[in-house]
């Protein structure tokens, strides 16, 4: 067996510890003589697993109890469209467009309501994280949308927006239980799994419970309506089992690790090695803001197009893999979620070092 080292946006690196784990109860899930995959999702040793993986995920995030946890489908996608036909009562939402993934999901707002893009950095291919503190919000918006760490830009939000009282939805894939957050500050969090949790096919919402009401725009397919959802504990129909239980157990290496302040730790020491390198490498730079780098997703550049190309053959080559950049950016980007051993960092930048003297 050989593993490489995987810096892929997402699906992504999961820890080795989880896989094995689910190797070894891949046939026989705790004496029930079956695989999770196999199981009804009304059996007791599934009831379990999802009400394991709900318990353990509040106590990381140390989600208050006004707050519900959903288990759905259709990838953070799909609630790009779920958000406003759920949320928007008055019919207005205001966007802060920094990326492809808020510019996506502004986009489809635009179809549901009236949907305001209220600051954009597009101007700097989405650079660094627009001044949030005095945004023209408006006055009958719903909410305030935000995507929270920019997967193809590097950029995360260190402060939240100023909503001026207006309900604050984060999109949080890439950043997904990578620190501690204050969950009492927002009225949706979501995020697909892929990124930093685990397999494809899960999103999780963790939405206030005042939001979750019928009032929802007029044609709203049932399986898009949160409250069907909430009010079935996301098992209204057949839920992503296999995922949900894979999630459930890296919830429970999170914990063992020493819960999200610790990974916070781990987090900033692993991209401190790395974006410390891109200072002061003279081939290498870094395309972020400094104050807006994102702990997960670290683009960079040689400002050659030729020499990206063929570090990323030659780093392919020495078992980095998936470090070739977004199509939209060029270069390279490196993402260092929960799951990349700081070996992985540490080793990827003396690569990095012995290339730059060979192509001096
Ligand atoms: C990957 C990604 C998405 C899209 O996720 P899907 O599950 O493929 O729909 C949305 N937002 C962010 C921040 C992402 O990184």
């Amino acid at each position: 067996m050989s593993r490489v080292y995987n810096f892929s946006a997402g699906p992504a690196v999961l820890p080795e510890e989880v896989l094995k784990e689910a190797a070894e109860e891949m046939l026989d899930y705790k004496g029930t003589g079956m695989s999770v995959m196999e199981m009804s999702h009304r059996s007791k040793a599934y009831d379990s697993i999802i009400k394991e993986a709900e318990a353990d995920l509040r106590d990381l995030m140390k989600i208050p109890d006004n707050y519900k946890v959903l288990f759905l489908q259709g990838g953070a996608s799909q609630q790009f469209a779920m958000i406003p036909m759920n949320l928007m009562k008055n019919g207005v939402a205001d966007y802060i467009v920094t990326g492809q993934w808020a510019k996506k999901a502004y986009q489809e707002a635009c179809m549901y309501g009236k949907a305001n893009k209220i600051a954009s950095s597009e101007d700097k291919t989405f650079s660094y994280i627009p001044d949030c503190s005095d945004l023209p919000i408006s006055e009958d918006a719903d909410y305030v949308y935000i995507c929270q760490n920019n997967t193809i830009y590097g950029t995360k939000y260190n402060t939240l927006p100023n909503t001026k009282g207006k309900t604050l939805v984060a999109d949080v894939s890439s950043c997904f239980l990578s620190e501690p957050i204050d969950v009492s500050k927002y009225g949706v969090i979501y995020g697909g799994v892929q990124k930093n949790v685990g397999p494809a096919g899960v999103v999780i919402v963790i939405i206030r419970e005042d939001l979750i009401t019928e009032d929802v725009l007029p044609g709203t397919p049932t399986m898009l309506r949160y409250k069907i959802h909430a009010d079935n504990d996301s098992l209204y129909n057949t839920p992503p089992c296999y995922g949900i239980y894979i999630c459930g157990k890296v919830f429970k290496w999170l914990k063992k690790l020493g819960g999200l302040e610790k990974m916070k730790e781990i987090n900033e020491k692993k991209a401190k090695i790395l974006y410390d390198f891109l200072d002061e490498s003279k081939l290498f730079k870094g395309t972020v803001r400094k104050e807006d780098r994102s702990l997960m997703n670290v683009p960079f550049v040689t400002g050659n197009e030729e020499l990206d190309a063929k570090f990323v053959k030659e780093a392919t080559a020495a078992g980095f893999v998936n470090l070739k950049g977004h199509r939209t950016v060029g270069g390279m980007r490196a993402s260092i979620y929960n799951a990349m051993p700081m070996e992985g960092v540490e080793k990827l930048v003396e690569f990095m070092k012995k290339f730059e003297e060979e192509n001096a």
